[in-house]
Order: structure tokens, then C-alpha cells, then sequence
């Protein structure tokens, strides 16, 4: 087999997965992660669709399972503070799929990462500085690990990929925010959530999640319309506080207790929302996964899934190419693009009525938070998480 060593840049969703794959079927990834250790705190997740098919072939499904969050109910909350809609979740996803979970993306990652069980060298509160192709490997250079030779480097290091930016160019293009930011965050002690529940509070334009986890801390998620997009850095964490404080600071119900807490939140979350356009996922030796390459948006709720469909099949299309990239890379694109871009474009076009910025969209929105009871209106809107088909292939080991 060609092409053994492989770096992956990103400890994410799609990197472990990816590592994983391609360590069954004989290569020797090398994962790479800018953090010092896996990632805590961050946001829930809905995870259905390719990424429970993927988790099941490798034997995840009762792991995760035992990190899943159970969601009985979502309340949505009136302009008054008062309960205005109570959505029974079982119920209302059970129209659509039982292949199903809600989990902390931190959750996933780490039990994608154990399931690599030491077999895979990792370089934690690593980076990449460049990179250099020639006709039979890359070069890397590492913010601390030197220079080493690898066969093919995967970018699995998420929407602002760093990987994309040395072989693809400044991220500009690719980049197309979806009008939005969002801010999510864990707190240890917040008072008024209640285990099992979402409670949502919506706005015209703004929407803020409260769930109370089983271990007594508070998961919050706050999504506000931002368009132009603003400017700020990453890890500017006191800039991004002020960007959502300043978004929310006439907003009514619990939020300006909400704003206090994430005062006090250690690993805040705060970025655009926003897809990845790639026309090509992959340049010589170099290849993108998952948000590099092809963020769907949270809106989509898909983008862990499609992550590990992509780490899957890249991985899949390599071996049955006996590692010959020339064949595999391409091969991996034209499986998985048309399916992903359709999706981008769905997602784009429903983002509107998911987080409408209008009066008219709200009151549209509490229409059928109302019908939700009824199992055809559920089966539709919930049909956007929990049934978004991707028929994977077989990669015979
Ligand atoms: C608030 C929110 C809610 C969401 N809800 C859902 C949902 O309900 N369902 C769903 O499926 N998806 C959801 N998503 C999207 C989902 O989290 C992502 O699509 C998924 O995490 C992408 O996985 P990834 O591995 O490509 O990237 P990431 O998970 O972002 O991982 C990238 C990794 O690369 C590392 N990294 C970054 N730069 C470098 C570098 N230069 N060098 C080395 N390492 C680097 C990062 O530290 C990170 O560990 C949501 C996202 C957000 C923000």
C-alpha cells in the first residue's frame, strides 16, 4: 500500500474518526491538536443521520449512548416569561427517526478519540507553521514538534481550517456567513435551568437555549442576527462577551442573568454561523474533512454527521485505492459533494424560518410550534435533523 503516513490536523469530530478509520485498513495516521488536551464544555449536539450510521461501524452507539443527554421536553417562552408552547421531544423526533441522540460535542469527540485506543500518536498543543509538497510526501514544519515527513496531510481543523490556508489561500472566499453569530457556553451553577428541558426564549432576530444537565450544570446557546458580519479574532474572548452583551442588551426573560453567567463561563464559543464552499476539497497531497472543507452550519444540525460521513469515506476511498491519493481524493469528492452542497443550499434557504429575524417569522414560527402535536407536522420539521438521508458505502477491510 502507498501513501502510509498520514498527518490529520484537527482532534475535532472528523479528525479522530478519520484516524480511526484509516488505522483499521493498515495506514499510520498522526493526528495533530492546537489544544493541550480534548476540549471541554462547548455546546450540545443533535447527532442522527451519517454519524450514527459511522459511530455503529465502530461499535460506538452503547458508548455514546451512556453520554447522551436525555431531552424530554422543549418549552418555548412568550415575550411575558410565561410558557408558551411545551414540546413533547420524544414524541415529536420520534415522527421522524430513532437514530437519534443529543449529546455534548466535547462528549463525541472524546469518545471518538478513546476509541483509538493508543494506537494513534497524537501531538496535543501542537501546530502546523507550513507545509511543503514535493512528488512523493510533505514536509511540515511544527510550532514545537520540528519538521517531519508525512505521505498526506488531512485538514480536519474546522471552519477557519489553518490547513486550508497554507494550501488553498486566505479563507475569504470559502467562508459565507449565513447573516448570524452564535455564542455557547457551560456554566456550573446557574439556578433556573431544569434538567431534561430546553428552554428556549425567541425573539425576532435572537434566540437564547437553556439546558439543564444531569450533572447539575447549565448548557447555553445564544444565536443573533449579525449582519455585516462583525470583526472580531479568535480567542478574543472579552471582544466576543461585548458583541453578544451589546446584541442582547434590551432583551427581556432570564437573559441578563444569562449574560452575567456567561461572564463567569471559562470556554465560551463564539463565531459566525457560517458554511464552508470549497470547489475542490483537496490539492496534490493535501485533502480537507469535515468543517475545513464543507461546513453545513449548525442550522443544518449536521455538521458532526457529515463530518464523520466525509473522515469515513475519505478514509474508505484511500484504502480501495491501495493509498494512491490521485485516485482517492477525487473519488471521495465526487461521492460526497453533490449530496453536501444540496444540503448547504437547503440549509440557506430554511435559515430564515429557523431563526426568523422578522415579527411576522416569529409568529409563523409559534404556528407551528403549536401543530407540533400532530405526527405529519413533526415529521416535517423535524425531518431536517433526524432523517437527512446519506447512504454510506461498504469499504471491505
Ligand atoms: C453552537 C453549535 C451547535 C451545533 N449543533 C450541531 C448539531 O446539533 N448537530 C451537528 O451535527 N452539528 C452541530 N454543530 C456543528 C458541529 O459541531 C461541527 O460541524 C463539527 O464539530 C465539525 O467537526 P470537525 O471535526 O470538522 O471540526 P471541529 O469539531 O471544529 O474540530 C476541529 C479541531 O481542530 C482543532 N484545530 C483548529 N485549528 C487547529 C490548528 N491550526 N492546528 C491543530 N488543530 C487545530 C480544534 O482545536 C478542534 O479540536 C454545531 C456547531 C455549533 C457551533
Amino acid at each position: 500500500m502507498n501513501n502510509r503516513d498520514i498527518l490529520i490536523c484537527g482532534a475535532g469530530v472528523a479528525g479522530p474518526t478519520l484516524a480511526y478509520w484509516l488505522a483499521a485498513y493498515g495506514f499510520r495516521p498522526t493526528l495533530v491538536e492546537r489544544a493541550p488536551a480534548l476540549r471541554t464544555g462547548g455546546y450540545l449536539l443533535d447527532f442522527s443521520g451519517a454519524g450514527y450510521d459511522v459511530a455503529q461501524r465502530m461499535d460506538l452507539l452503547p458508548e455514546l449512548s451512556r453520554h447522551a443527554v436525555r431531552v424530554d421536553e422543549t418549552q418555548l417562552i412568550g415575550q411575558d416569561g410565561r410558557v408558551k408552547h411545551c414540546i413533547d421531544m420524544r414524541r415529536t423526533l420520534g415522527a421522524s427517526s430513532d437514530r437519534y441522540m443529543t449529546i455534548a460535542r466535547s462528549d463525541l469527540a472524546k469518545v471518538l478519540y478513546e476509541a483509538l485506543d493508543d494506537r494513534v500518536e497524537t501531538l496535543f498543543g501542537d501546530r502546523i507553521l507550513g507545509l511543503r509538497q514535493d512528488h512523493d510526501g510533505v514536509e511540515v514544519d511544527f510550532a514545537r514538534s520540528g519538521s517531519r515527513r508525512f505521505d498526506l496531510v488531512i485538514g480536519c481543523d474546522g471552519l477557519h481550517s489553518h490547513t486550508r490556508r497554507l494550501v488553498f489561500g486566505e479563507e475569504q472566499p470559502f467562508i459565507r456567513s449565513l447573516g448570524y453569530c452564535v455564542a455557547a457556553f457551560i456554566v456550573p451553577d446557574y439556578p433556573d435551568s431544569s434538567k431534561g428541558v430546553y428552554l428556549g426564549y425567541l425573539e425576532p432576530g435572537r434566540q437564547t437555549w437553556c439546558y439543564g444537565l444531569d450533572d447539575g450544570r447549565t448548557a447555553f446557546s445564544m444565536i443573533f442576527a449579525a449582519s455585516p458580519a462583525p470583526r472580531f479574532q479568535p480567542g478574543d474572548t472579552a471582544h466576543h462577551r461585548d458583541l453578544v452583551r451589546a446584541a442582547y442588551a434590551d432583551s427581556g426573560w432570564q437573559v441578563p442573568k444569562i449574560l452575567d453567567a456567561m461572564s463567569d463561563s471559562e470556554d465560551l464559543y463564539f463565531d459566525l454561523v457560517a458554511q464552508t464552499r470549497m470547489p475542490a476539497w483537496h490539492q496534490g497531497r493535501v485533502a480537507l474533512a469535515g468543517d475545513a472543507g464543507a461546513c453545513p452550519s449548525l442550522v443544518s444540525g449536521q455538521g458532526s454527521a457529515f463530518g464523520m460521513a466525509a473522515a469515513y469515506v475519505l478514509a474508505g476511498e484511500l484504502h480501495a485505492a491501495g493509498g494512491d491519493h490521485s485516485r482517492a481524493f477525487p473519488a471521495y469528492q465526487a461521492r460526497l459533494q453533490p449530496f453536501i452542497t444540496a444540503q448547504q443550499d437547503k440549509v440557506r434557504r430554511s435559515t430564515r424560518w429557523v431563526i426568523p429575524k422578522t415579527s411576522i417569522g416569529r409568529h409563523l414560527q409559534d404556528t407551528l410550534a403549536s401543530l407540533l402535536s400532530l405526527p405529519l407536522v413533526a415529521k416535517r420539521a423535524t425531518g431536517r435533523i433526524a432523517d437527512v438521508r446519506l447512504p454510506l458505502p461498504h469499504y471491505p477491510r
